[in-house]
């Protein structure tokens, strides 16, 4: 289990390369309900191809009630650029319709009343939301000491050996990581962390000679005929 100074260490590293990323991510200015369909963009995906895809929706559609009432073929051409576009289209359909029955609005601000705990409550019964969609309206929305996790966060943290190897779940990955994380950087190691994930620490073949933590990551494969440093070159879990 590694300790707690080398995950603060990879935190910072994570923190310090930021600048150095591809591409510099630019905070939406969104309402409390289009940052739910945007977290369904979000999940296990780049900041720039989210936006894509939630701005198509925005302008291809007359208003989100005509999203709620459009087939899932039609949402997922909108969205074409994001992985696994059938299911991100059925959760924002999901998720629009059982908000429309029961508010017969497309208003969610009220819950910026209800603070962390009650917006929590309140989304996690939801249609088509997941812990990363609660988490990162808690953290995008009303600025929580909050930090959403998709697989690909999962699969990378544990490479990066932040959460132990044993961690499971996401909700779990998540507690470990807002444990180490202070509240005025979530948001900036969010976005470092999931670029890392989703660009370099594929599932297969992870491009460990060009991430930018391969330097402090215990998992960095060594380019090929090179000998791994000491302590480095095991195999991504
Ligand atoms: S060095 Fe490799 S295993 Fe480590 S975070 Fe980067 S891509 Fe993933």
């Amino acid at each position: 289990m590694a300790t707690a100074a080398f995950r603060h260490k990879i935190v910072g590293a994570i923190l310090g390369r930021k600048s150095a990323l591809p591409v510099s991510e630019n905070p939406l200015e969104l309402t409390v309900l289009e940052q739910v369909i945007f977290a369904i963009c979000r999940e296990d995906s780049l900041q720039e191809k989210a936006e894509a895809a939630f701005r198509n929706l925005q302008t291809r559609f007359f208003d989100w009630n005509e999203v709620r009432v459009s087939s899932p073929s039609e949402i997922m051409e909108a969205i074409s650029g994001l992985t696994g576009t059938r299911a991100r289209a059925e959760r924002i359909i999901a998720f629009l319709q059982e908000h429309f029955e029961a508010t017969y609005a497309f208003d969610l601000e009220g819950l910026l009343k209800k603070g962390i705990k009650g917006t929590a409550k309140q989304l996690e019964k939801a249609g088509g939301v997941t812990d990363h969609t609660v988490a990162w309206v808690n953290q995008r929305a009303l600025k929580a000491q909050s930090i959403p996790v998709d697989s690909s966060m999962l699969r990378c943290a544990k490479r990066l050996e932040l959460v132990d190897s044993e961690v499971g779940k996401i909700p779990e990955a998540r507690q470990a990581l807002e444990g180490i994380v202070a509240k005025t950087k979530v948001t900036d190691f969010t976005d470092g962390l999931s670029r890392i994930a989703v660009e370099f620490c594929h599932e297969r073949n992870p491009a460990c000679q060009s991430c930018p933590l391969s330097g402090e990551c215990p998992s960095a494969k060594a380019p090929k005929g090179a000998a791994a440093p000491s302590g480095r070159g095991r195999k991504p879990k």
